[in-house]
């Protein structure tokens, strides 16, 4: 993130300066320099000197005279008196007078002091205020107040030395990058045969899945300069800004060519253009201004953009389109062995014990990204620190996958006695349905510690291997699991919490999904009826279809909740005693393992 800019004038400083350099020159050298001696004497010895024919010269001002004798150069000074005689006594010692206001000053000071120097002031004011505003616009060349000159901001980070091996994971994304690599280190090739380089490379993912250390990556590999900017920089409160600043990140670039511009969150200037009601001009501008840009250069002058977005069905068809982004890097979210990996390199950064299961860790962060595992790798070692180890250990990385994933415990929750024995009963409830049904996975552990986040249990479940694909049962088993947790507090209390809501969201989902998306449905067959959006971003679905077919969607949904917390209420019944022993067992030591957990139900 090191921003090289153009260094900035220190404005202020010069002003400073320059007002300082005028004061001492009026106050102590220019009169120095014009300075003579004036020597101060009574009213009485300018009279005395008068009668006796001394005086050469005398100038009478309003309320002082100076005078001159004839012999020394040295100028006198009286204050006035009334004295109507003075002038006829002037006149017949025969000295030459004159009543005139001597200016003390230099004519010209007087009007550098009065007009020049304030304009200074406030010219000096003036830019580095508008300055300061335009560098908190991000810098720009547009002029401001009319003066203030572009201070032109260069775009190049340093991509922090970052190579592909410090992307762990993310060989799919890694080797259709690599392809721009050889192509940055060896244009020709590519000239010879006439093949162009795309210009954009769409990367696209969840957030924090390493798109920007990709991007990153791919300079450091290139060894060429990095660009880089976030769609939200380029809207900007003025009008013009961000197209300004297209311009700009362009122009540099071009000058910089081969090289890397790298544009992150792209969805915030590349929305569709839908005609909405809050159409943002501003934004509109940006992203004209990026489609001229792109336009406007060759496919081989070195210059490739790689984007990163996290909404790609979001963005205007018109960015997407060949010539423009038209190839598009999936960055997914890391599987088993990306995680295992990507914990490996940011553990490199940490004392850690060399015994640690990186396997077994990376099983349980099952749905993190690169980002969380990365937090949770430092989460462990300021554990460590916390409790006074000299390394990280297994427990360390275990736990804080709970702090990342679940946040932090909260101390000062106090659940009452009642409350804790229903989150008890509920998690159990969940994870005993759960490892009833055969095809479910098994809990990892059951924690019923209140967190920050506001959970008030944990559970985490074990993916034992890569799932590509779920089949019906499985979809129906895991709405089940999730009626698991509110069936198990009818059955132990025959009453129900507000503690279900997010496993009512989720089981509605699913079985949303089944019956208007995946086609499992027994009314509508393959018919799709929802649109997914936001596929990256927990995957919002709209629904597509008739007033009449949502009803018909809403009772199949329920109808399919409705089975399945049955069969989660039937399952719960049949282990009554395991229910019981098991949420006792949770209460009392308010956490238990999967392997705890599998003793007490096959004891
Ligand atoms: P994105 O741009 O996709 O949101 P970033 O590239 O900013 O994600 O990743 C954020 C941080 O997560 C990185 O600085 C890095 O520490 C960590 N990270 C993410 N993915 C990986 C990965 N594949 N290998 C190593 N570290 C990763
Ligand atoms: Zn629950």
């Amino acid at each position: 993130m090191n921003e090289v800019k153009t260094p900035k004038r220190p404005l202020l400083y010069y002003s400073i300066c320059m007002i300082l350099l005028l004061l001492l020159f009026n106050f102590i050298l220019l009169p120095q320099m014009s300075k003579q001696e004036v020597k101060e004497v009574d009213y009485g010895t300018f009279m005395t000197m008068t009668e006796n024919g001394k005086l050469d010269s005398v100038q009478i001002q309003d309320n002082q005279i100076f005078f001159k004798d004839k012999k020394s150069d040295t100028i006198y000074r009286t204050g006035v008196i009334e004295d109507p005689d003075l002038v006829s006594r002037l006149h017949t010692a025969n000295v030459k007078f004159t009543k005139e206001i001597q200016k003390e000053t230099n004519p010209m000071l007087g009007i550098l002091l009065s007009w020049i120097l304030p304009i200074f002031i406030f010219f000096f004011i003036g830019s580095y205020m508008s300055k300061k505003l335009m560098n908190r616009q991000g810098g720009s060349n547009s002029m401001m107040f009319g003066m203030g000159k572009s201070n032109a901001k260069i775009y190049v980070k340093s991509s922090g030395g970052i190579k592909f091996d410090d992307v762990a994971g993310e060989d799919e994304a890694k080797e259709n990058l690599s392809e721009i690599v050889d192509y940055l280190h060896n244009p020709d090739k590519y000239r010879k045969i006439g093949a162009a380089m795309p210009k954009g490379v769409l990367l696209v993912g969840p957030p924090g899945t390493g798109k920007t250390m990709l991007a990153k990556a791919v300079a450091g590999e290139a060894n060429v300069p990095f660009f880089s900017m976030s769609g939200s920089e380029f809207v900007e409160m003025f009008v013009g800004m961000g197209a300004a600043k297209v311009r700009d990140l362009f122009k540099q670039a071009k000058e910089k060519a081969p090289c890397i511009v790298f544009i992150d969150e792209i969805d915030a200037i590349g929305k569709k253009r839908d005609g909405h009601f809050s159409t943002n001009d501003e934004r509109e501008q940006t992203l004209n201004q990026l489609l001229t840009e792109m336009d406007g250069f060759e496919g081989n002058n070195g210059v490739i953009i790689l984007a990163a977005t996290n909404r790609p069905e979001s963005l205007d068809p018109a960015l997407t389109r060949p010539g423009r982004f038209d190839r598009r890097v999936p960055v997914e979210l890391p599987d088993l062995a990306g995680r295992e990996a990507i914990m490996r390199v940011h553990a490199k950064k940490i004392k850690i014990d060399k015994d640690v299961d990186f396997t077994q860790v990376a099983r349980m962060a099952s749905g993190a990204s690169g980002a969380e595992l990365a937090n949770i790798v430092n989460e462990a070692a300021l554990r460590a620190i916390r409790e006074g180890r000299q390394m990280a250990t297994q427990a360390d990385l275990e736990e804080s996958i709970e702090v990342v994933i679940a946040g932090y415990q909260k101390k000062n929750a106090i659940l009452t006695d009642k409350e804790k024995w229903t989150v008890a009963y509920h998690e159990i409830g969940h994870a005993l349905v759960a490892a009833k049904q055969t095809d479910s996975a098994p809990v990892q552990k059951i924690t019923i510690i209140p967190r920050t986040s506001g959970a008030l249990g944990y559970t985490m479940q074990v993916e034992q291997e890569n799932r590509y694909l779920m089949t019906k049962t499985e979809l129906e088993n895991q709405i089940a699991t999730l009626t698991g947790g509110r069936a198990a507090e009818e059955i132990a209390f025959g009453e129900i919490s507000t503690g279900a809501s997010n496993d009512i969201e989720r089981a509605t989902k699913l079985a949303r999904g089944m019956v208007a998306q995946y086609g499992m449905s027994k009314d509508f067959d393959m018919v799709a009826m929802q649109n997914v959006t936001n596929q990256y971003l927990g995957g919002d679905a709209s629904l597509d279809c008739s007033e009449e077919t949502q009803t018909k969607i809403d009772s199949e949904t329920i109808e399919i909740v409705r089975t399945q917390h049955e069969k989660a209420k039937q399952i719960l019944t049949d282990n009554r005693a395991k229910l019981d022993e098991l949420a006792k067992f949770l209460y009392e030591k308010e956490t238990i393992t999967g392997e705890e957990f599998m003793n007490i139900l096959e004891a």
